[in-house]
């Protein structure tokens, strides 16, 4: 298989397809992988690394679609990346289709195979390629909160912690997924009151018995999440639906309650975000304010510690790009109902349901 790895061209992405170390497994196998230049220079992995790996090394982003029959990347191809995809490509990366419409009209006209990390399974049903990233976002999601309820970006003036005589902010996570568990670890870390609002009782009951009291937990209904929301200084969306748009659980009325300067955080933006006033961001001007509350709405907050993030991924991501290079996409899919629940667009069709019923296509 020729495996092809372009640099990641989105705002502020600094992450890459594949690390030296996965490259030299894959040649290792007895694949060609071709790098763009500089497609990992930003976070420490040099040309030098990937050719020591065993990677030939392209000058630019067409060049690599041209020379290789499956893509590797993070995130969803741009538009001029997409022009550059034919029926002849398997592409592997983060897609999120279903609130995009552009994207998943390019993918069908391309005649690509399509296969998207976020939703890929495993035998419990969780989702083994989004997990790593939500590791990531779940922890990011306090630290870029607190950094947000400092008084410079708009916040309340709140510390977190508070201090000795001086009540901690009250966090609430909607969500208690990886991105929820994640972000409650490290609330409870740094001494907040934490909510989590969940709708798997099995999700709540975990939570609860890992950390009994220090936390509270909710089922998640309107009126809980009314209550719990109003009352919040940071707020913290990490609700999912695989494969469907994120669920507009805080009502813009609800954001009008909240506290002056209080914060929303919200992680689901990449499936259109669990807020009615929530639209997404970029590293560059993160935030926004709409009736005193700040949001922060990054689509791709594991950018922003893309070393970390794309070590991550690989660890999650190596044994499925070995499958599909070694036995072939159609062959590694069909042995694997796991990996074939990654598929979403092939040969011109949607095939993954809810995106079709987002986007308008038959299934
Ligand atoms: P997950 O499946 O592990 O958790 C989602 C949780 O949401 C589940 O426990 C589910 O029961 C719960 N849920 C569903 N409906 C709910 C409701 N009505 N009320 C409360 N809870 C509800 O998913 P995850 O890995 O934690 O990901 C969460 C979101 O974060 C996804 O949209 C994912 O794409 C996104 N994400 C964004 C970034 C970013 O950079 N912005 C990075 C990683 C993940």
């Amino acid at each position: 298989m020729k495996i092809g790895v372009p640099k990641e061209i989105k705002n502020h992405e600094y992450r890459v397809g594949m690390t030296p170390a996965a490259v030299h497994e894959l040649c290792g196998h007895g694949h060609r992988v071709y790098v763009e230049k500089d497609a990992g220079a930003a976070i420490g992995f040099t040309d030098d690394d990937y050719t020591k790996a065993g990677a030939v090394i392209l000058e630019n982003g067409a060049a690599v679609f041209e020379a290789a029959n499956m893509i590797v990347k993070v995130k969803e191809p741009q538009a001029n990346e997409r022009a550059l995809l034919t029926l002849d490509h398997t592409l592997f990366t983060y897609l999120h289709l279903a609130p995009d419409q552009a994207q998943t009209d390019d993918l069908v006209a391309s005649g690509a195979t399509c296969i998207a990390y976020e939703t890929v399974t495993d035998r419990h049903g969780r989702l083994p390629l989004l997990a790593p990233m939500s590791e990531v976002a779940g922890r990011m999601s306090i630290q870029a909160g607190a950094h947000c309820l400092e008084k410079s970006l708009g916040g309340r003036g709140v510390l977190l912690g508070g201090v000795p005589g001086v009540s901690p902010a009250r966090v609430t996570v909607i969500g208690g997924g990886v991105v929820g568990q994640n972000a409650v670890a490290m609330a409870i870390g740094l001494g907040a009151q934490v909510m989590v609002l969940d709708r798997n009782m099995d999700v709540l009951r975990y939570l609860d018995h890992l950390y009994g009291n220090r936390i509270s937990t909710l089922f998640s209904t309107a009126a809980t999440l009314d209550e719990a929301v109003t009352e919040s200084d940071l707020v913290i969306g990490g609700v999912l639906i695989p494969g469907a748009s994120a669920p507009k659980l805080v009502t813009r009325d609800m954001v009008s309650r909240m506290p002056e300067g209080s914060v929303i955080v919200d992680v689901a933006i990449d499936q259109g975000g669990c807020t009615e006033t929530s639209k997404p961001t970029t590293h560059d001007a993160p935030t926004y304010v709409v009736d005193g509350v700040v949001h922060y709405c990054v689509a791709n907050m594991p950018g922003a510690v893309a070393r970390t993030s794309t070590l991550a991924l690989n660890n999650a991501t190596l044994p499925f790009i070995a499958a599909l290079a070694n036995k072939g996409p159609e062959k590694a899919m069909k042995e694997d109902p796991h990996l074939r629940n990654g598929l979403n667009v092939f040969q011109g069709k949607v095939t993954f349901r809810e995106v079709a019923e987002s986007t308008g296509y038959e299934f």
